[in-house]
């Protein structure tokens, strides 16, 4: 990889993400937390991005479990754990259906180093996930009824600063590079029938889904995530209920 390609890349990301800074006028609350110095780690508080409108997550069965089970590791282990969702939306709406949970594999999760989020290691160790993304694309296209296929990143948060429930400005960056890594998915079925999402778990037990716009280039949350269970009833997960802190605290 050529260092000047790499440079303009990440200039790009950060160009996107004070663009939607900007948009929701909140870059001024955003450089207070810069101030603080943490960098890549300054905390950007979930309180001041926008509602997806009629946002609604539901886990399948499996999901929902996996997802407890990061929650768990999450507050045990207090080690930042990748993982990755696929699904897809009811028809064309803002309600996405999660069926199909991927994480490390257990001799790998004994790698994890304190600050580790890999995603690529979740790729590289489930060589099925791409092939059943692009799957997915191709049957909702011949379905044809307007649901578009979901990927979720996902990555846990410890409880290790006072900010830890809340999304970095790296997370936002990675958000808006995981979306153009998907391009060639997108691109095979020729059409925009393919998006993403962040997913951060909180040790507090929030689950956080980010969609990030690239088209108004703009982030939104879902604040409604439910999961079924194995007898078929559904229970709410907490989402965005942690309380950032002002900056300098
Ligand atoms: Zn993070």
């Amino acid at each position: 990889m050529r260092n000047g390609e790499f440079a303009r890349r990440e200039d790009s990301y950060e160009a996107k993400l004070r663009m939607a800074f900007e948009n929701n006028d909140i870059s001024d609350l955003v450089a207070r937390y810069e101030e603080m110095g943490y960098g890549g780690m300054t905390p950007i508080p979930h309180e001041i991005i926008n509602e997806m409108p009629n946002g609604r997550i539901l886990l399948g069965n499996n999901c929902a479990e996996y997802l407890k089970m990061m929650i768990e590791v999450t507050q045990q282990r207090r080690v930042e754990v990748p993982f990755i969702m696929i699904g897809e939306t009811v028809y064309d709406t803002n309600k996405v259906l999660f069926d199909d949970f991927y994480t490390i594999k257990g001799d790998s999760a004994s790698r994890l180093e304190e600050t580790a989020c890999d995603i690529q290691t979740v790729l590289d160790e489930h060589k099925d996930l791409e092939p059943n993304f692009t799957g997915r694309i191709r049957a909702l296209q011949k379905r044809n009824d307007g649901s578009r296929a979901i990927i979720c990143f996902g990555h846990t948060h410890p409880n290790r600063s006072s900010y830890y429930g809340t999304y970095s400005k790296d997370d936002f960056k990675n958000i808006i590079q995981y979306d153009d890594s998907i391009e060639r998915a997108r691109s095979s079925v020729g059409d925009d029938r393919a998006q993403t999402l962040g997913c951060m778990v909180a040790a507090n037990g929030d689950v956080d889904f980010m969609f990030y716009d690239r088209t108004a280039i703009n982030f939104y949350k879902f604040t409604s995530v439910a999961g079924r269970k194995s007898d078929g009833r559904v229970e709410r997960f907490e989402s965005y209920s942690f309380r950032t802190p002002m900056p300098g605290r």
